[in-house]
């Protein structure tokens, strides 16, 4: 198994949730709104959010390098907080206009890390913004770069024009490769781009386009989506699960890896390839069992007491953006394990076990056996083999039966 990337803080990643998107695509089923009026009553929230949350999330663990007795702590999401990674997702984030973009990015700064926080660790600082290629501008990525962001997600999805209408994209397949050039042009290298695949009527010929399209585009990046019928969106009301081919998905899943494998990216988490060794470290923090604090409407976090949420309104959002409301988790020892198995680091069973308090040899002997053919047990880290990452959901099925 691969080395594994671990923060040394305790809680090491910020998810920020941008809600709002220009237009809504017909496949989502994310919380966003598209009634941008309301961005600047949004960002006085957020201010406040930070203002007032800040008990909420518990103390680094660079606080005892300062000298500070555990009461003396100032536990929470408080200027000069470190974090090894923030992420500001959506909804789109460059859907806000530069104004509001420079307001969002100077309520953050507090959260970017010094050079001495980031000389303590071991893993470099990564600042996501994602963005849609037709919100994209030059005057938006400058101010970007300039308050530390260092990694930009594009939504691209495909470079059939026709499919980005039939989901409803605002954007053209030009529009992306103009993206992609800006985003150099001005200096941000680590670039990560979306690929759906598993459209209706979709061939593995015309999946082969897009792949060929995303690796003239030299990204380090990609990650791999099949087309999913949300309840409720506009697109399950206009297409059936019947139109999509499940066999001929599975068959794209593997094109895709056959692919990317050839062309030097590592498949290092079931939806993810990277090459250079960008990894998504974010993503990677949690699927390791980090905690992660969030800030903004629709944005989820998880502390020590599980998985939370803000208010489901939107309204009641901007009237208490303190709310947080802790999801049912009634397992969240097989969450770590199941996010952990889908990448090549697999689990620290040392920590899992200390965190949740089970025997997991004990507890687990059945499944072990069971799969003892594509688990892995190296340096106390449980993975699956690259023929048992075709079985995982089988074998988690075996797992969560064990609970
Ligand atoms: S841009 Fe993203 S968040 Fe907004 S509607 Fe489309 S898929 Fe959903």
């Amino acid at each position: 198994m691969s080395q594994k990337l671990t923060s040394s803080f305790n809680v090491p990643s910020l998810y920020v949730h941008v809600p709002f998107c220009s237009h809504i695509c017909s496949y989502c089923a994310f919380s966003k709104t598209a009634n941008t009026g309301r961005i600047d009553a949004w960002l006085n929230t957020l201010e406040q959010e930070i203002r007032i949350a800040a008990p909420v999330y518990e103390t680094d663990s660079t606080d005892s390098d300062k000298g500070e007795s555990s009461d003396q702590r100032q536990p929470g999401l408080v200027p000069g907080r470190f974090f090894q990674t923030i992420y500001i997702g959506g909804g789109t984030p460059s859907a806000l206009d530069e104004e509001q973009t420079a307001r969002l990015l100077q309520l953050l700064e507090p959260f970017r890390p010094d050079e001495s926080r980031l000389a303590q660790s071991d893993l470099p600082f990564e600042w996501t913004i994602e963005a849609n290629p037709e919100s994209l501008t030059a005057k938006k990525i400058r101010l970007w770069k300039k308050a530390g962001i260092n990694r930009v997600s594009l939504g691209i999805q495909t470079f059939n024009d026709e499919r980005l209408a039939q989901i409803g994209r605002y954007h053209t397949a030009d529009e992306s490769r103009k993206a992609v050039e800006l985003l150099k042009a001005e200096g941000i290298e680590n670039i990560c781009a979306d690929l759906m695949y598993g459209f209706p009527g979709e061939s593995l010929e015309e999946l082969d386009r897009d792949i060929d399209a995303f690796l003239e585009l030299e990204i380090d990046h990609l990650s791999i989506y099949s087309l999913i019928l949300e309840d409720g969106t506009l697109l399950a009301r206009q297409i059936s699960a019947e139109d999509i081919d499940g066999d001929l998905c599975a068959a794209m899943y593997e094109r895709i890896e056959e692919r990317l494998t050839k062309a030097g990216y590592v498949h290092y988490e079931v939806s993810s390839y990277a090459r250079n060794g960008r990894y998504g470290l974010h993503n990677t923090l949690i699927w390791e069992d980090g905690r992660y604090a969030a800030l903004g409407w629709g944005a989820c976090g998880r502390d020590e007491k599980g998985l939370y949420d803000h208010a489901r309104r939107f309204d009641d959002y901007l009237k208490d953006p303190s709310a947080r409301i802790y999801e049912d988790d009634p397992n969240p020892s097989f969450d770590a394990l199941m996010t952990g198995l889908r990448t090549i680091w697999g689990v620290d069973l040392d920590a899992w076990q200390k965190r949740y308090g089970i025997d997991f040899y004990g507890k687990y002997k059945a499944v072990l056996d069971r799969w003892k053919n594509d688990l892995i047990i190296e340096n106390g880290r449980l993975g699956v083999s690259r023929q048992g990452m075709e079985r995982l959901d089988s074998i988690l099925v075996d797992f969560l039966d064990a609970e």
